[in-house]
């Protein structure tokens, strides 16, 4: 089983939009949606959730007032300024402590010494993930909560059940639409895959992003192909690119040119391939035939 995956310096390359043609065009794929962050891949597939589980990102402490009698241990032992003198009064105490939940990192040291046994230390839940089936296959994707945190820990699991499926019902490629930028997300992605394609578009920061990403991916020594969307817009930057790729030991393997079928498919919630016969499509199955030899 090889696992192929997909990513871009930045969002907006239409790396997601690849990804669901590579979906159309594979055989035997299990598909996962790693963008945690801005997870639209579904938008595309229509998945049919077959499965839906909660994503314990942490924990989280917070004081049972009841039993607190106001020592200030835990306060003191807090590194991240989330304990506070403001709670209600008990039995024994005019004023308790409190725990701020945005503020708490969730650590545990005021659990471990809070020698009256008054904080609780429970999980929490960040988001969901689900096991769906798309019209392509298998699918594992998720939605993580606003402005939670994790989502590292979130795409390997993603990750894990994906091949988890692909293993059980004998497929033997995994496609994944990792996470853009060079972050936790994105690392959580690569690491350990067979093969990475990154996305990017001939523009300044488009170059810049490539550069980023493709140092981040030589660094865990995976294979790595470049392809470019939108090549037609800017020739000169598609050759600096290029040459950048080669001193890199990376290669360009696909060009797509600018199309507006990828908004279009979009708004009709399928893949370019199948939106279109035209040029663009012949450019994504020469791109998808490159990165099939290139396992
Ligand atoms: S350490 Fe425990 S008993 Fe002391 S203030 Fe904190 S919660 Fe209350
Ligand atoms: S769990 Fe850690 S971060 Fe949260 S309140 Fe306790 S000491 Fe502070």
């Amino acid at each position: 089983m090889k696992e192929l995956v997909v990513i871009s310096g930045k969002g907006g390359t239409g790396k997601t939009s690849i990804v669901a043609s590579f979906a159309a065009l594979a055989q035997n794929a299990v598909l996962a949606d790693c963008d945690v962050d801005a997870a639209d891949l579904h938008l595309i597939l229509e998945p049919r959730v077959k499965q839906t589980s909660d994503f314990i990102g942490g924990k989280q402490a917070s004081v049972v007032t009841e039993k607190c009698i106001g020592c200030g241990k835990c306060e003191d032992v807090c590194n991240f300024d989330a304990v506070f003198f403001n709670g209600q009064a008990n039995d024994v105490v005019e004023k308790t402590y409190t725990i701020d939940p945005i503020a708490c990192e969730g650590c545990g040291v005021c659990t471990y010494f809070c020698q009256n046994d008054a904080i609780e230390f429970k999980d929490t839940v960040n988001g969901q993930w689900f096991i769906s089936d798309t019209r392509f296959g298998p699918m594992v994707h998720a939605k993580l909560g606003i402005a939670e945190e994790n989502s590292g820990k979130l795409v390997s699991l993603i990750r894990k059940e994906t091949k988890r499926i692909a293993e059980e019902q004998k497929k033997d490629l995994i496609i994944v639409d990792g996470s853009p930028g060079i972050g936790c997300p994105v690392i959580a992605s690569i690491t350990g895959a067979d093969i990475v394609l990154i996305v990017t578009e001939p523009t300044l920061s488009g170059k810049h992003d490539l550069e980023r990403v493709a140092e981040l991916a030589a660094g865990f020594n995976i294979p790595t192909l470049i392809a470019i969307n939108k090549f037609d817009l800017n020739p000169d930057m598609v050759t600096q690119i290029e040459e950048d790729a080669r001193k890199r030991n990376m290669k360009v393997i696909g060009k797509i040119r600018y199309d507006k079928a990828f908004t279009k498919a979009q708004i009709m919630k399928c893949s370019v391939v199948e939106y279109t016969g035209g040029a663009v499509t012949e450019d994504i199955k020469a791109l998808w035939r490159n990165v099939t030899y290139a396992f």
